[in-house]
């Protein structure tokens, strides 16, 4: 859409700019200039540009758009039934995983894109204007790379994760599969990836897998990303700060020497150039959907660890695409503020991902934001389950 827009008669503006000791950023009383897609402008309303069109918050408060650094949406069927069963007293092991590699394996290209399709405009409806798109539920040279072709048509955050679990054909022979996907099935998946990633777990691949897997990806140009501490105590944080990765995902079970190991990486003022710490990606919805534990997000913001929050969306142990949810999720049982949780799902997932024209309303970021059906952004966790977006700004556009 050509001309400027401007957003104008906000109550409450979330900036990120990292300024005066909020993190937050708030404005009072702001306006937002949008032109060319890009934030113009940001000052108090009575200062307002002139601009060809307006949007009028009514003193609404207006978020940057959420950034979901961590989401699974290329696959086929679902796992309702493995739900209930989790429900009724069974343990969340991972291995529900194949299912979904069966499903995702039999389905057509048309099948798989109206699923990602469906989810992206549930996210966006909800508020979220970046997405990560993983692989990982086709397990074959053709089938991981033909889930990155489709991925890349919705974001261009895309992860190769061939190593999400051992499939069932390779049981018996792990050692092949991590030769499989080091060799024929990277570089087939790379030319569509920007990440790789790899499930560092009891009962997926160990560190050594793990580390082997991840230098190939850096030898092939992918950013390093990890699931790591989800299910147990375990070596893959400290081996995602070793290589550098932009995030591990999880960390529920972290000992002192992990939280060290991520506070240690923390070590470049983000907002002055892309970031380089290594940030801890806590998916509580994981925890809700499996009745487990949640990670102790007070321990990593007190250890100074830079925190995102995301949704995990996956049809086994995470099928929420809402990181208002998440949100509330980290306030009453992480024990985040509502700001550092608000924080976490903007800034911190552009964190997560190193962008720096995400997840933050500031002169030459990307116009995305969200207009809230609500005076200030602690509605988001105060009043938990209800549809708050009022707007959504995509790219300057509104959705
Ligand atoms: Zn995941």
């Amino acid at each position: 859409m050509r001309g400027s827009l401007l957003v104008d008669n906000i109550g409450e503006l979330v900036t990120n700019d990292g300024r005066g000791g909020d993190p937050l950023g708030v404005r009072r009383d702001a306006a937002v200039l949008v032109e060319d897609g890009q934030v113009a402008w940001v000052g108090p309303a009575r200062y307002a540009p002139a601009a060809d069109r307006r949007i009028d918050a009514d003193g609404a408060a207006v978020l940057p758009g959420f950034v979901d650094s961590h989401a699974h949406l290329v696959f086929a069927g679902d796992r309702a039934a493995e739900f209930a069963a989790r429900m009724a007293g069974e343990p969340y092991t991972g291995g529900g995983i194949r299912t979904t590699v069966g499903a995702t394996r039999a389905a057509s290209d048309d099948e798989l894109r109206a699923t990602v399709g469906r989810l992206r405009a549930e996210m966006r409806r909800q508020g979220t204007t970046t997405v990560e798109i993983k692989s990982g539920y086709g397990l074959t040279v053709a089938e991981e790379a033909r889930s990155l072709r489709i991925a890349a048509e919705f974001t261009e955050d895309t992860t190769f994760l061939g190593a999400h679990v051992v499939p069932a054909e390779y049981a018996d022979h792990p050692d092949d599969y991590v030769g499989l996907v080091c060799g024929p099935m990277l570089a087939a998946a790379a030319p569509y990836a920007r990440w790789i990633d790899v499930f560092c777990e009891r009962g997926a691949f160990d560190v050594d897998h793990a580390r082997a897997i991840l230098a190939c990806g850096q030898a092939a140009g992918l950013g390093v990303r990890l699931h790591a501490n989800q299910l147990g105590p375990g070596p893959g944080v400290q081996l995602g700060v070793e290589l550098g990765a932009a995030s591990v995902d999880h960390c529920t079970h972290l000992s002192d020497a992990d939280v060290d190991a991520l506070a240690g990486s923390t070590t470049v003022e983000w907002l002055s150039g892309p970031p380089t710490s290594t940030v801890a990606t806590l998916l509580p919805g994981a925890e809700f959907s499996t009745r487990s534990p949640y990670p102790d997000a007070r321990r990593l913001l007190d250890a100074g660890v830079t925190v995102a929050l995301a949704t995990d969306c996956n049809p086994g142990s995470s099928y929420t695409s809402s990181m208002p949810f998440c949100v509330a999720l980290a306030v009453r049982e992480m024990r985040m503020t509502p700001a550092e949780a608000v924080w976490a799902a903007t800034a911190g997932g552009a964190a997560a991902l190193r962008r720096t024209d995400v997840g933050r309303l500031t002169p030459g970021s990307r116009a995305d934001l969200v207009v809230l059906d609500a005076p200030t952004h602690l509605h988001l966790a105060y009043r938990p389950g209800v549809p708050l977006i009022r707007q959504v700004l995509h790219n300057g556009v509104p959705r």
